[in-house]
């Protein structure tokens, strides 16, 4: 199924280049990678790849930044993240654009994903409150003490292709507002939003440097991670490349929150209404073809009612209307590229192969020869042997794995590899509640399929889906690009100064 895509001359498309102490600087690299408009197979533009001395420049760039920076008060930084938000609201439109043409999702997807990322950026408005130390007066005699949260310096930001404008905003909004400088370097597959959101901090009011972004690809991360002024790495993506960045990174003694991917299961238990679960099940499985890492990807349905619930599950799928992201008819766009697209439906094949039932095909009838495409595709019976299921697909395939009872369905959550995010359908409280208690997932959802937190919770998946100690954004977001400093202070009263050479004890 790939396409063969010729290299275009580098006059022929747009150039991306890098952000780095407020402009737009052409890459030096000579290496550059092409971005796809993914609803049509072309190459729209090329990306520059930063070179090791790209990376280093933009991180002294930084360094310089953050020593003004972290001075700067909190209600200034405040006000300019205010004025940051209210400029996101008024380019919602472009940002989102940009995101279809890239990434290929539809627009009101793209739109949905941009309000996930303000939420991040309203919180951080917030710092002055979320910066509060505490205080112990009298903690002995004459001795106070207290606590202040300081940034940490210069963090790499390294992100994946699903979500171009919200996962940087999870984390540069609390990184940006610690009082961190941050260096950006999303994913080469769709590059762009990254570049109107440096634009937008800019206009807002951010001094340049404190916000730079380097594209490019594994050169410019491995770069990011062994730069010695690089304090952290909050970096978002696969589960290998998540473990290789916290592994490395660490190696250097740096702080690292790694998030990785997923295999989301949603039990569907006896009792639940069956066509609003099948309602929640399509919603997860295929908004945004599948490519969120919070994705159900695996429905588990529980007893008798598994026939019913397949059934429902396929009724609703002709009625998806697949096509590209700029028509507002669409409701699943194109995947991000030929080779992940053909690998997904090589997915499909090898399941049917193992054993799968392939209940609807979404190789076939696709609506249109040119671009990314795949069609909602249904697979029953799979078993936790078949690759389809201990591996990510992310894409548009939902598995059904059928379990004879809930301790069934318990046992293969909490089995999995993966720990991201999980859902239960039930009218039962008690067995909601169970679930909630026992599951190892970090992210669970009773009746509500993409248990995604809000902005003041914090965002995170437990075993392979989280290498570190903190979760993404909220109070985990500012506890990670912050460090605690304790002080204990006497101020001098000649009154009562004297000589004294025993070990001081606070009492
Ligand atoms: P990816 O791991 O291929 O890429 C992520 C980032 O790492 C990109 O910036 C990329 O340039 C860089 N990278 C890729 N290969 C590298 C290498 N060998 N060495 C160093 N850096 C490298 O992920 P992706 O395909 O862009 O995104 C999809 C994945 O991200 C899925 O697995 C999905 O589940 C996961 N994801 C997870 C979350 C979460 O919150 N847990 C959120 C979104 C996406």
């Amino acid at each position: 199924m790939t396409q063969t895509v010729p290299e275009p001359s580098a006059q022929d498309v747009r150039r991306i280049n890098h952000w780095l102490n407020g402009q737009h600087v052409a890459g030096t690299s000579g290496r550059a990678g092409n971005v796809f408009n993914p609803a049509t197979g072309e190459v729209q533009a090329r990306v520059d790849f930063a070179a090791p001395e790209e990376v280093d420049l933009a991180v002294r760039i930084a360094a310089e930044a953050q020593r003004t920076w972290r001075a700067t008060a909190l209600s200034k930084r405040s006000d300019i993240l205010f004025r940051f938000r209210e400029l996101i609201v008024q380019h919602r439109d472009d940002l989102a654009r940009l995101l279809t043409l890239e990434h290929g999702k539809v627009h009101a997807d793209a739109l949905g994903e941009i309000a996930r990322g303000l939420e991040n950026v309203e919180f951080a408005c917030g710092i002055p409150h979320l910066l509060k130390g505490g205080y112990s007066e009298q903690a002995a005699s004459g001795i106070d003490v207290y606590s202040v949260q300081q940034p940490l310096g210069v963090v790499g930001c390294i992100t994946p292709f699903n979500f171009p404008a919200m996962v940087p905003m999870w984390m540069f909004a609390n990184a940006i507002a610690c009082g961190n400088a941050v260096v950006l370097k999303p994913s080469e597959k769709d590059p762009s939003a990254s570049l109107l959101m440096a634009e937008l901090l800019q206009r807002a009011g951010l001094p340049d440097g404190v916000f730079n972004v380097v594209q490019g690809d594994r050169v410019a991360v491995d770069a990011l991670i062994d730069h010695p002024e690089v304090a952290a790495l909050s970096f978002v993506g696969s589960t290998p490349i998540a473990r290789y960045v916290y592994e490395r990174g660490t190696a250097h003694g740096k702080r690292v929150q790694a998030l990785g991917g997923a295999k989301n299961h949603m039990v569907v238990l006896p009792d639940a209404d069956i066509g609003l679960a099948a309602d929640a099940a399509v919603s997860a499985a295929y908004g945004s073809a599948g490519e969120r890492c919070m994705a159900i990807s695996v429905v588990v349905a529980v007893g008798a009612s598994a026939d019913s619930l397949v059934a429902a599950i396929a009724e609703r799928l002709p009625r998806l209307r697949v096509g590209p992201g700029t028509d507002p008819e669409s409701e699943m766009g194109p995947l991000i590229t030929a080779e992940h697209r053909d690998r997904v439906a090589a997915h499909i094949a090898a399941a049917q192969q193992q054993g799968a039932s392939v209940v609807v095909d979404g190789r076939h009838n696709l609506p249109q020869e040119q671009g990314f495409f795949l069609g909602a595709t249904l697979l029953d019976h799979v078993t936790p042997d078949m690759d389809c299921y201990r591996e990510e697909i992310f894409g548009p395939v939902l598995c059904v794995v059928r379990a004879a009872t809930y301790d069934e369905a318990l046992a293969l959550v909490n089995g999995n590899l993966y720990g991201n995010g999980t859902a239960i359908f039930t009218r039962d409280g008690g067995a909601a509640r169970r679930f909630q208690f026992d599951v190892t997932v970090g992210m669970v959802g009773i009746n509500v399929p993409i248990p995604v937190p809000v902005a003041y919770y914090s965002f995170g998946g437990w075993k392979a889906s989280l290498f570190g100690d903190t979760h993404m954004y909220g109070p985990d977001g500012i506890r990670f690009f912050t460090r605690t400093k304790v002080v204990t202070s006497k101020w001098p009263d000649p009154a009562t100064s004297r000589v004294d050479l025993g070990f001081p004890q606070m009492r």
